[in-house]
C-alpha cells in the first residue's frame, strides 16, 4: 500500500481524499517510481476541486509534475535507481498522477533528473516553470532579443509569471510584471521585474490598437487580458499565449497581427515533445537562478493539498508549490 489523493466520480459525486492506494491497482506502465515530491500547479487545483474539466477517468491519482526514484524497469532507457522528471503527457488527466508515493508511467514520458537540481528544485519548477522556459525560448525562436525593449510577463505572482521574470531578467531583458496582488510588487520586483503593473490596466475590454510598448510578452491570463497585451505590443513583436486563468476567450481584433506584424505564439507543455522538454530542461540548468527560485516556492505536504487547491484558485498562493508526499 502506499499512500496518495484519489479523486473519484460516480452518482456519490465528485471528490478528493488522501487514502491508502493498492499497489496492485496501479496502471499500465513500463516504470514505476517512488516518488519523493510532486507539485501543485492551477490545472492540479482544477482537477482537485472540480472547478474545471482536467479528470478524464475515475478513480484518479492527480498531479501532473513528479520527481522520485525509477524502482522497477523494463524500459532500455532507464535502470533501477535512476532518478527522473515527469511533466504532463496527460498524467494526472487521463493517467494516474504525481501526487501519491507510488506511480507507474511509461518510460517514453520521463526525463532523467538534470545533475543541476535536486528533486525539490525540479518540483519547484515544475510544469510551471517548465512552462515559462518554453515561452522565453519561443520568444527566442521568434528573434526577441533583449535590446528589442520591455517584456511584459501576466500573472507575475504565480507559478509560470514569477518563474518567468526570473528567468527573463537573468537572460538581461528588461521585464515589466502585472499582478492583481500589488502587495507583492517587492517579491516581483525581487525576481527582476524592472516594474510592476496592476493586472486592472489589462484585464477590462480595450481599444484594437494601443500605444506601442512591448517587445514581448509572456501570458498566462488569457482573455480581455491577452487582447490587451495583443493590443499593445511592439511592431514586429511577440507575444506567447500559455494559460487562462483569467478566462478561456479571445476578444481580439486582428489589428496587431495584419497592421503591425504581432506574433501570437501559442505554447503548450503537456504534449511538447522529448527534444523540446530536455533542451527546457537544460536550459533551465543554466538560466535559471536557483536563489530566485528557493524565493518562488513553498514546500507542503501531502495532507496539505487539498485545502490549498482552493487557496490556489482564488489567487491566494504566491509562486509555486512542491508536495513532499511523505
Ligand atoms: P498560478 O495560479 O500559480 O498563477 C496564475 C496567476 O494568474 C495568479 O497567481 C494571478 O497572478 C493571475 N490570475 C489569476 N486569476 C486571474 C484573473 N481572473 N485575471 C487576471 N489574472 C489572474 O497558476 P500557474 O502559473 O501554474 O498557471 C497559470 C496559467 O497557465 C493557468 O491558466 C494554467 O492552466 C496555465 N498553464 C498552461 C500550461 C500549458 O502547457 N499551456 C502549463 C502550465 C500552466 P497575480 O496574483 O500576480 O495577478
Amino acid at each position: 500500500m502506499f499512500r496518495g489523493i484519489l479523486i473519484e466520480k460516480d452518482e456519490a459525486g465528485y471528490r478528493a481524499a488522501v487514502k491508502n492506494i493498492d499497489e496492485a491497482s496501479l496502471p499500465e506502465g513500463d516504470v514505476t517510481v517512488r516518488v519523493s515530491h510532486s507539485t501543485l500547479n492551477y490545472k492540479d487545483a482544477l482537477a482537485i476541486t472540480g472547478r474545471g474539466p482536467v479528470v478524464r477517468k475515475s478513480p484518479l491519482v492527480p498531479g501532473i509534475d513528479l520527481v522520485g526514484t525509477v524502482e522497477e524497469t523494463s524500459h532500455p532507457d532507464f535502470k533501477v535507481g535512476d532518478k527522473v522528471v515527469l511533466n504532463g503527457w496527460g498524467v494526472g488527466e487521463s493517467h494516474w498522477g504525481g501526487l501519491a508515493q507510488k506511480a507507474r508511467l511509461k518510460g517514453d514520458w520521463l526525463v532523467p533528473l538534470p545533475e543541476a537540481f535536486i528533486p525539490q528544485q525540479a518540483m519547484a519548477i515544475g510544469t510551471a516553470g517548465y512552462t515559462a522556459m518554453l515561452c522565453v525560448m519561443a520568444l527566442e525562436r521568434h528573434g526577441v532579443t533583449p535590446d528589442k525593449g520591455e517584456i511584459l510577463v501576466t500573472g507575475a505572482a504565480g507559478g509560470v509569471g514569477g518563474v518567468a521574470v526570473a528567468l527573463l531578467s537573468k537572460l538581461g531583458y528588461t521585464v515589466v510584471g502585472v499582478t492583481g496582488r500589488l502587495e507583492e510588487r517587492n517579491y516581483i520586483m525581487g525576481l527582476g521585474a524592472s516594474d510592476v503593473l496592476d493586472r486592472a490596466a489589462l484585464s477590462a475590454p480595450g481599444k484594437p490598437l494601443g500605444r506601442e510598448r512591448w517587445a514581448g510578452a509572456v501570458d498566462v491570463v488569457g482573455s480581455h487580458t491577452l487582447a490587451n497585451v495583443c493590443a499593445t505590443t511592439r511592431y514586429g513583436g511577440v507575444v506567447t499565449a500559455c494559460g487562462l486563468a483569467g478566462g478561456m476567450d479571445l476578444p481580439a481584433t486582428v489589428a496587431p497581427f495584419i497592421l503591425r506584424g504581432v506574433t501570437l505564439a501559442g505554447v503548450d507543455s503537456v504534449m511538447a515533445p522529448k527534444s523540446l522538454r530536455l533542451q527546457a530542461w537544460q536550459r533551465l540548468s543554466t538560466d535559471l537562478n536557483l536563489t530566485k527560485l528557493g524565493q518562488i516556492a513553498e514546500e507542503i505536504g501531502l495532507d496539505d493539498v487539498i485545502a490549498t487547491a482552493t487557496k490556489l484558485l482564488d489567487g491566494q498562493v504566491r509562486g509555486r508549490l512542491i508536495v513532499d508526499v511523505y
